[in-house]
């Protein structure tokens, strides 16, 4: 591949937060460089909110849910269209998951379809233990109503923001500070990387403490090994915190990045029939981790297979939209709210190469291959 959908984009002061992590051989999951990180963090987002560093997103959301009391046999609500990490860890609990489509309006959690279904499941006593919306691809959901609405059944609130780090609604709320508990991911093609890394995030600081210690095998404090719980190995290390902090000092710039890649894209395709970007609320700041976009065949004359194939001779990597978790064959048979509106944009819907450090040059090159193959219709 030469051009890649989004790869690690370093700031070059990484190195030199690594050197002092081996200065001070905290070579662990613990040290210095891992409580700099969380503090800086937790101070980017603001809000009174707290963070714990841990080795994935997946690793959060797993502490979220069980620390929301969500046990075996119990409903967990989660966006269909998202990545399997953003839903398996409901596995792990011997929970259910319960999916729910997007709105075609905001490609985010479809909140009347979540009202609707909310109040029917109150009505039959089936009400779920928590409810995982996504910021997918960048964007923040719905919060206002989301938290109005789980505020009045009493269901938790913990958002998958793994993909939204760096980007604001339209209150000005920053992706990451929601509900009661957001989790952050740092994986390679996330918007920062730490090779492989995740946050748990939130405002009950009581809650974190508590995640803190699942997160290091459940220890009691005492001189030996007690433990009255069991835990995980989910502590994120020193030195891949390290790089976080590295990340950290141009978080803001990759978003402005990114959100350049978006602009440039929507404007090579202003007016262009079929072809559809995912829709940014008036007054929001999304983060456009990657650009999404759908391809209408009817109106556009190729289809999103099409096109992502012709790219690909090309060496330009893209992927379709996230494949719903209610058609993948690992959740065959599990209920699904919803009208269909991400099996349709799963259909339609590509991402396009969206790297902080991708060229203009670069990016006007996958811009005339579309544009040429279009044209050619
Ligand atoms: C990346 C991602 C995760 C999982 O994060 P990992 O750090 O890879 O475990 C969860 N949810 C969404 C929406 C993601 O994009």
């Amino acid at each position: 591949m030469r051009i890649w959908l989004s790869k690690p984009h370093m700031s070059g002061t990484e190195q030199a937060y690594i050197a002092q992590a081996f200065e001070s051989n905290f070579i662990a999951p613990l040290g210095p460089q891992l409580n700099a990180f969380e503090d800086c963090v937790a101070t980017y987002l603001g809000g009174d909110v707290g963070c714990v560093g841990l080795s994935s997103g997946s690793a959060a959301l797993h502490l979220a849910l069980r620390l929301a009391g969500v046990e075996a046999g119990d409903d967990v609500w989660v966006c269909s269209m998202t990545f399997a990490g953003g839903v398996f860890p409901v596995l792990y609990q011997n929970a259910r998951p319960v999916f729910i489509d997007l709105s075609a309006d905001s490609w985010t959690i479809c909140v009347e379809t979540l009202e609707a279904h909310l109040k029917a499941a109150n009505d039959t006593n089936t009400l779920p233990k928590a409810l995982v919306p996504t910021d997918l691809y960048g964007q923040s959901v719905e919060m206002e109503p989301i938290e109005r609405l789980c505020a009045q059944y009493g269901v938790k609130l913990i958002v998958d923001s793994a993909e939204s780090l760096g980007a604001r609604d339209a209150s000005g709320r920053a992706c990451g500070t929601g509900g009661d508990a957001a989790i952050l991911s740092f994986n390679g093609n996330k918007i920062i990387t730490t090779g492989g890394g995740g946050m748990l995030v939130s405002r009950d600081h009581e809650m974190l403490e508590e995640a803190r210690k699942l997160s290091t095998q459940a220890r009691d404090p005492a001189p030996h090994y007690e433990h009255s719980t069991y835990g995980y190995n989910y502590r994120l290390g020193n030195v891949p915190a390290a790089i976080g902090l590295g990340q950290m000092e141009v978080l803001d710039e990759r978003v402005t990045a990114r959100r350049a890649v978006f602009d440039r894209y929507v404007g090579a395709f202003a007016g262009q029939a079929g072809v559809t970007f995912m829709p940014e609320p008036d007054g929001a700041y999304s983060s456009h981790w990657l650009t999404a976009v759908s391809f209408d065949p009817n109106a556009c004359g190729r289809s999103r297979e099409d096109i992502r194939q012709m790219l690909m001779e090309h060496k330009i990597e893209a992927r379709p939209l996230w494949k719903p978790m209610h058609m993948q064959p690992v959740f065959e048979g599990t209920l699904y709210y919803g009208q269909g509106v991400d099996e349709g944009l799963f259909e339609t819907g590509l991402c396009l190469p969206s790297g902080s450090d991708m060229t203009v040059t670069e990016q006007g090159e996958v811009i005339d291959r579309i544009a040429e193959f279009l044209k050619a219709a």
